[in-house]
């Protein structure tokens, strides 16, 4: 495959554009060579600029979790466009995705749509303070939680990728209220709050964590966490940014029966376009302004083709008894392929998978926290990338991110990628 006219956008694009992308992770900083333009898409294919068609991996990083350009998406959005693309103004087609974000949601009651995952966060972290009345927070080490200066400490994917784990331009002030705990460590956990006691907002969590490949909560760890929460009257942020309408319609608590007091959302409810949201029952959702005093706000929050594309999305999600079990088959499916193939090579590897999320970490230790993913051995997944890359197979261009599963694959797409894994097994 050539990546001649990719190039030659790239080297364009960084005349006008800081490293010529609008996202960090989109570059290939880490693994070499230039970033892929993409032209359009559809289901489960890339079509980018010099003419190469890629089964895609990333998916949009999540979002196009029924595969690209989805039908009743694509379609909301056009005949939304028609009427207007924002007003500043309510429209009953908000509260139409609220009603059923909520009915598919177990444990909140309301919930506000933001522009982004990152927004989402920033601002469950704002009403967790107002509403306990207190500045502390603590996060793991390697979970993303956006670029939102609270989270930029140890912060996982993108900013590991390019190795600034904790970002100049966060102020010492804002660094000192986020506590820093060990994923799958309730012990740390507990140490925090003995050090810090009545100080602790909230805890925030990637229930499953996905932005240090795919890490997932140890037997009792958000159990766990969801004690020392109620032992010390600190609020519990699930951040389901990833998870979220990916793992069950009710995200990981669902999935696990936890709790959350708090729920980020991203990606998926935005079907594609630029969508976060927060939501909590009643008691904490009241807090927020205009009905309470913590402020948060938007120009274009709930914007009318945003909110269509989401509505969309959910809608499918929810009419489709199986799609989350599909989800998880073929991913299932892709592990054992994936194994199989890896270990005839006798290639040391870890494979780490809940439902539709899955990583593959180049080193034979068992992955479960920042520590144990950062010991992966990053030139064989440089190889590993550039080599499925060869043969049309688009992942993550960083070894410290999830592959994105959608239900557009076919399991003839995951039979070429599995024999794509073998061939390219052979020469790591
Ligand atoms: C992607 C992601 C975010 C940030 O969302 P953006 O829409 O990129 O701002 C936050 N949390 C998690 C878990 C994510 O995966």
């Amino acid at each position: 495959m050539l990546y001649q006219r990719s190039s030659q956008l790239c080297a364009e694009a960084e005349q006008v554009i800081p490293g010529g992308v609008n996202s960090p992770v989109r570059a290939f900083k880490s693994v070499g060579g230039t970033p892929i333009f993409v032209k359009e898409a559809k289901g489960a294919y890339l079509y980018d600029e010099d003419g190469n068609k890629l089964i895609d991996y990333i998916n949009s990083w999540g979002p196009m979790i029924l595969g690209h350009a989805y039908d009743p998406v694509v379609n909301a959005v056009i005949e939304r466009a028609k009427k207007g693309t924002s007003f500043g103004m309510p429209t009953a087609l908000e509260t139409e995705i609220a009603k059923l974000a909520v009915s598919m949601v177990p444990n909140i009651d309301k919930i506000r749509f933001v522009n982004s995952g990152t927004e989402a966060c920033m601002s469950a972290i704002r009403l967790a303070r107002g509403y306990t009345n207190r500045d502390k927070i603590i996060k793991f080490a390697g979970c993303y939680h956006g670029h939102s200066d609270s989270f930029l400490i140890q912060a996982g994917s993108g900013a590991v990728t390019f190795g600034s784990p904790n970002s100049p331009g966060v102020t010492k002030g804002t660094a000192k209220d986020t506590l820093l705990a060990k994923y799958n460590d309730l012990q740390n956990v507990a140490s925090l709050f003995e050090a810090n006691p009545n100080e602790i907002a909230a805890i925030i969590i990637e229930p499953v964590a996905g932005n240090m490949g795919c890490i997932p909560p140890s037997d009792g760890f958000l159990e766990g966490l969801r004690q020392l929460c109620d032992a010390n009257g600190t609020l519990l942020i699930f951040d389901e940014v990833m998870t979220g309408f990916r793992l069950a319609k009710g995200g990981a608590q669902e999935l696990f029966g936890i709790k959350a007091d708090i729920v980020a959302f991203g990606k998926v409810i935005g079907g594609g376009l630029p969508v976060g949201a927060f939501a909590a029952r009643n008691e904490i959702m009241n807090y927020l302004a205009p009905l309470g005093p913590v402020y948060q706000a938007g120009t274009l929050s709930g914007n009318p083709l945003a909110m269509a594309a989401g509505l969309e999305m959910l809608k499918a999600l929810n009419n489709d008894a199986n799609v989350f079990k599909r989800l998880d088959e073929k991913t299932a499916y892709l592990e054992k392929g994936i194994r199989e193939k890896l270990e005839a090579a006798g290639v040391v590897y870890t494979i780490n998978r809940t439902g539709s999320m899955i990583s593959v970490h180049f080193d034979a230790s068992p992955v479960t926290d920042f520590q144990s993913a950062s010991n992966g051995d990053n030139d064989t997944f440089k190889k590993f990338f550039h080599g499925l890359l060869k043969e049309g197979i688009y992942i993550a261009p960083s070894a410290y991110e999830t592959w994105f599963i959608t239900d557009a694959l076919t399991y003839d797409d995951l039979d070429a990628t599995i024999t794509a894994v073998e061939k390219v097994a052979a020469t790591l």
